[in-house]
């Protein structure tokens, strides 16, 4: 097996560093499968089994597409829970950890709302959120997503069985419609092949065969 190294990519060198500071020295099988086409800002759907290394693999594809002069909201990341949500927010904090002036806000249900309307008044890079709790940000414009480039669907199969299908579809009307949709699963089935055909624009299919 010869897996890529991070330091054959054409990152910038404060990303190459905060990989690098992890002990990340090589792709894992679906990073080295993705990575590539979502940092020629194409449009992929991902399908690997949980522990894989997914989160890394979108984590760095908008980390390297964001500008950070703009405290704009350029990045989203939909999660199909409030754990899991943090996970990718801790992550994606360490992948920007010695990179000045990221910020990267987590945005789910079951605490108070105001306190994140205040931190998004401040600005944010990058949100990660719940279905439920952006919705209700977007219907309440303390959430604008005007310049967002990148918007990531993870864990997407379990997002459809729990039943966010409708918010979603509500949440992803208020992104612009040129931007790059990224959708990460654990599984392949019909309704996220349908899910990516009413989101994402001639996407990349990617799969890590976990059959033996
Ligand atoms: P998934 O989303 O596919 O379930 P995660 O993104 O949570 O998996 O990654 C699983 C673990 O692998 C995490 O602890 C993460 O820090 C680690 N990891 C990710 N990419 C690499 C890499 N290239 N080299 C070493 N460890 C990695
Ligand atoms: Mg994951």
């Amino acid at each position: 097996m010869n897996s890529p190294e991070f330091s054959s990519l054409a990152l910038k060198p404060a990303l190459l560093e905060n990989i690098a500071s992890l002990g990340y020295t090589h792709l894992t099988p679906i990073q080295a499968e993705s990575l590539p086409h979502i940092l020629e800002g194409k449009d992929v759907i991902a399908q690997a089994k949980t522990g894989s290394g997914k989160t890394a693999a979108f984590g760095i594809g908008l980390l390297s597409r964001l500008d950070i002069g703009s405290f704009k909201v350029q990045a989203m990341v939909i999660c199909p829970s409030r754990e899991l949500a943090d996970q990718v927010c801790k992550e994606i904090r360490q992948l920007a950890r010695f990179t000045q002036n990221i910020k990267v806000l987590a945005l789910c249900g079951g605490v108070p709302v105001a306190p994140q309307r205040d931190s998004l008044l401040h600005g944010a890079h990058v949100v990660v959120g719940t279905p439920g709790r952006l919705q209700e940000h977007l219907q309440k414009h303390s959430l604008h997503l005007e310049h967002l480039k990148v918007l990531v669907l993870d864990e997407a199969d379990r997002m459809l069985d729990m039943g966010f299908a409708d918010v979603i579809t509500d949440v992803v009307s208020h992104a612009p419609s040129h931007r790059q949709t990224l959708l990460f699963s654990a599984t392949y089935s019909d309704p996220i092949r349908k899910l990516s055909q009413s989101f994402q624009f001639k996407p990349v299919s990617v799969s890590i065969d976990t059959s033996h």
